[in-house]
């Protein structure tokens, strides 16, 4: 086998405090993997600039000056990071053999892409980073997470469990991916139903270089409604298995309140009734508003928008 070509692909938002500091990192483990002949000498850093509103454009363009393995293209709007790391995936795929994919704050550990290289030269298309550990995230964030992967596999979306989207990804993996035609994005979904063989590497995730995360409380639980809705109909299944209970529930009610009635020890029942009728209701509006949440992806879906549209490139995709 060739060595493979590599494409380390970085989404970008409002990143100006991290990425000079992160960006040389990248090159600098681009230039050792090529030196010990893992990769060739080729390779490319591939920045996603996800319509930041801050000098992170004009940072990957000088970085693109100074050095032709760094390329950058520039979404036209904020799309979030999910789209932001498709976006770079299929800028990538005609022209690699591999990518990864890795967030540019340096949380994740850069030096774990050795493993991941070597992984796939055994012969793996897909190799998922795993966090072992994560003592460097706050308590909050480190709960939320955790209670984020719990929740998802009850609903019945299948995840690696702890893996963010610090992965390699071969380029025939990705020819497959683009098949998947969905604009509701959950990409740690999506990767293992297209299948070939992959595996999972440990690396313990560090703390964020500078700058504060981009991704406030609001954004994960759209993460998490997205991965659900993406990956699962279990919410729906379940709002019917509930319905059922609820329905033989009533009916049990009816009986016994015809005995009552029949018996004459009917009362003025306000109390229970009230709550009843509360209980009921609120049960209702919940069940209403998970299919809401699921005809409004529908909705979305038959729309076929573009998932990111990219305004600006350093560099001719067609070379
Ligand atoms: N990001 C992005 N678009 C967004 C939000 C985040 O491209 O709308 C990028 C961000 O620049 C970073 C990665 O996604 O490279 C992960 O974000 P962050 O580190 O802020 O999230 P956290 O690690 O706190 O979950
Ligand atoms: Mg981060």
């Amino acid at each position: 086998m060739n060595t493979p070509r590599l494409y380390i692909v970085v989404p970008c938002y409002n990143e100006q405090e991290v990425l000079p500091i992160t960006a040389p990192m990248f090159l600098d483990k681009l230039g050792q993997l090529a030196a010990e002949g893992k990769i060739s000498a080729d390779s490319r850093l591939l920045l996603v600039d996800d319509g930041s509103r801050d000098g992170t454009w004009d940072i990957i363009s000088g970085l693109a000056e100074a050095d032709e393995r760094c390329i950058g293209i520039r979404q036209s709007r904020n799309r979030g990071h999910q789209n932001a790391v498709l976006a770079g995936l299929m800028e990538a795929k005609d022209s690699c053999d591999i990518t990864i994919s890795i967030d540019c704050d340096g949380q994740d550990d850069i030096n774990a892409m050795d493993r991941m290289v070597d992984e796939y030269l055994g012969g793996c298309e897909v190799v998922y980073g795993v966090r072992s550990e994560r003592k460097s995230d706050s308590f909050f964030k480190r709960t939320t997470a955790q209670g984020f992967y719990k929740f998802l596999a009850a609903m019945g979306a299948e995840v690696v469990y702890n893996h963010a989207d610090y992965r390699l990804i071969s380029s025939r993996v990705l020819r497959e991916l683009a098949g998947f035609k969905e604009v509701n994005l959950y990409l740690r979904g999506m990767v293992p139903l297209v299948g070939f063989k992959s595996t999972s590497i440990e690396y313990a995730r560090a703390e964020r270089l500078a700058g504060d995360s981009k991704y406030p409380l609001r954004k994960m639980l759209s993460l998490a409604a997205d991965g659900i809705t993406s990956l699962s109909v279990k919410p729906l299944r379940l709002i019917m298995s509930f319905g059922i209970v609820v329905a033989f529930l009533s009916f049990v009610g009816v009986i016994w309140a015809l005995i009552a009635a029949l018996s004459g020890r009917t009362v003025a029942g306000w109390a229970s009734m009230t709550c009843i009728i509360c209980f009921v209701s609120g049960v209702q509006l919940i069940c209403l508003g998970i299919i809401g949440e699921y005809i409004g992806k529908i909705y979305m879906e038959t729309k076929h928008r573009p998932r990111y549209i990219i305004s600006e490139r350093t560099w001719d995709k067609n070379d």
